[in-house]
């Protein structure tokens, strides 16, 4: 089905999403099928981000493909540009250091930015399953007692201030530090 978009379109209409309202259903029926694909959520637990290989010599994982997590803090896209941010931060440092991009100093750039963004993504992993786990849980009075007084007044004002970050400064360059004969500088 996943190589078909007529047939996803189908299926979410007939099956998954027949009692969905009926606005939602005709935003569906009116999708622009060459837009439409159809992929499993996916999960990576918290400590599999600490402890897992997830650079080897000039490679490394990043957003989705390093850190998957559940939707409830809305931080996976966020927490993708985050990557991005870091990754150029670490790039760019060894660049300035060697005034080139030198391949053997790759590896260390790709293995500190693995290192600054284990935990931070980690601790995401782990806020957002809370958060979903909390909201999703049953409505007997304990339950409503553990996400009402405990999950909300205490621990999601936590986790939720988590979402402010500082990935940190850019390298940057003066252009007085510019040289014409080498293309790749930085200006
Ligand atoms: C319904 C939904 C709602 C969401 N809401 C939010 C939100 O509110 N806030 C938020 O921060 N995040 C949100 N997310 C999460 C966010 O969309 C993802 O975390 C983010 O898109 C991950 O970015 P990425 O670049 O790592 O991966 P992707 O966006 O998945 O990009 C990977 C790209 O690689 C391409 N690709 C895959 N395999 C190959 C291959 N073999 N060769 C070449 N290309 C390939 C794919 O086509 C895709 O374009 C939401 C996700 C979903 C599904």
């Amino acid at each position: 089905m996943a190589g078909d978009p007529k047939l996803i379109q189908k299926r979410v209409i007939e099956k998954y999403c027949k009692d969905f309202p009926a606005e939602y259903l005709d935003v569906v029926h009116q999708c622009d099928l060459a837009t439409l694909t159809w992929a499993p959520l996916v999960f990576r637990y918290p400590w599999d981000v600490i402890s897992g290989n997830l650079c080897k010599g000039g490679v490394v994982v990043a957003g989705d493909a390093m850190h998957p997590m559940t939707p409830d803090l809305g931080q996976g896209g966020c927490a993708a540009l985050e990557d991005a941010v870091v990754l150029g931060r670490h790039i760019g440092e060894i660049f300035l250091k060697n005034q080139r991009i030198v391949p053997q100093d790759v590896g260390v750039a790709l293995g500190r930015f693995v290192s600054e963004r284990r935990w931070r993504t980690a601790g995401l992993i782990t806020g957002s399953y809370l958060s979903g786990w909390a909201q999703q849980t049953g409505n007997n009075w304990w339950m409503k007692f553990l996400r009402d007084i405990i999950f909300y007044k205490f621990l999601y004002p936590k986790i939720f201030d988590s979402i402010r970050y500082n990935c940190g400064k850019l390298p940057y360059a003066s252009p007085s530090q510019n040289n014409s004969d080498n293309p790749n500088k930085m200006d």
